[in-house]
């Protein structure tokens, strides 16, 4: 497979096309960003672990009956996924209250919710990303009705799936985004990625010399250690991608 012409440049991946017009060509960079890109850093590294994180939670997924738009790792930052039609939306799923949430609502960071909780983002940077609900979507025409209750269904199956896989490396989902897409023939699917940019994940083992970073009671594997000025946060990814690999060579 040859890569064709950029078609875009984001925050954290750049997209190609290639011979394929079903077939992207997607390229992991460096660069780590936060709060729309008002910091922004290049860590070297953070590239091949990123593209390497996400194919291995991807091909978990795949393994408990979630398809996703990966066809394959090519290289260590590359990977060739399926074209789709974005959903300019970002679904966050979240089972303990952080971040956006804590401070909107005024609860706790680290408090259990009663129940998980799905939200919409409209992807604007202009806007920031701004919190949308169901009606806004629609009327805005960022998804059908049809089609939010898919993506509300697919969502929550994917918190189901992948606390239990977290869960059995030792980590805690506190919350996580996601992005979906249609595909040529109308199939709404997993996109993007998911990695420790994109989830929030803290460390269920007590060990300290982990790569985890210590923020209070709460030991930090994602990247609130970036965004929040804690560190480096590489030995956390190496941290998730080797808890990730063990899993993989277990099965
Ligand atoms: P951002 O756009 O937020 O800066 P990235 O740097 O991660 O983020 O850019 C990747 C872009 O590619 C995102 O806009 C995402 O919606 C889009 N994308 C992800 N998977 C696919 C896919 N399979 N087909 C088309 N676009 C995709
Ligand atoms: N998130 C993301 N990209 C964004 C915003 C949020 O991947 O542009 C993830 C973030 O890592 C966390 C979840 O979505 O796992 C919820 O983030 P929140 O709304 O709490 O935002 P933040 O605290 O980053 O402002």
């Amino acid at each position: 497979m040859e890569k064709l012409g950029l078609l875009y440049q984001g925050k954290a991946k750049k997209l190609y096309a290639t011979e394929d017009p079903e077939v992207l060509w997607v390229e992991y960079l460096n660069q780590a960003t936060a709060g729309n890109g008002a910091k922004k850093e290049q860590i070297a590294g953070k590239a091949e672990l990123n593209n390497r994180i996400t194919t291995l939670i991807f091909d978990e997924l795949k393994r408990v009956g979630i398809d996703s738009h990966l066809v394959k790792q090519i290289s260590p930052t590359d990977q060739l996924v399926r074209k789709m039609t974005m959903f300019p939306l970002e679904i966050v799923q979240r089972n303990v209250a952080a971040g956006s949430f804590s401070k909107r609502l005024g609860v706790e960071e680290g408090t259990e919710l009663k129940a998980p909780v799905l939200e919409y983002y409209f992807k604007s940077d202009p806007l920031n990303d701004p919190f949308i609900n169901d009606d806004d979507a629609v009327a805005l025409g960022l998804a059908s009705r049809e089609e939010l209750a898919q993506i509300a269904t697919l969502a929550r199956t994917i918190n189901t799936k992948l606390t239990a896989l977290f869960k059995s490396i030792d980590v805690k989902l506190v919350d996580f985004k996601i992005e979906m897409g249609t595909t040529s023939d109308g199939q709404i699917l997993l996109a993007d990625e998911i990695t420790p940019d994109t989830c929030r994940l803290w460390d269920l083992k007590d060990s300290g010399a982990d790569g985890a970073v210590a923020d209070g009671n709460i030991e930090r594997l994602d990247k609130d250690i970036f965004r929040k000025d804690l560190g480096s946060i590489l030995p956390a990814y190496h941290e998730i991608l080797g808890r990730l690999e063990a899993l993989a060579a277990s099965h």
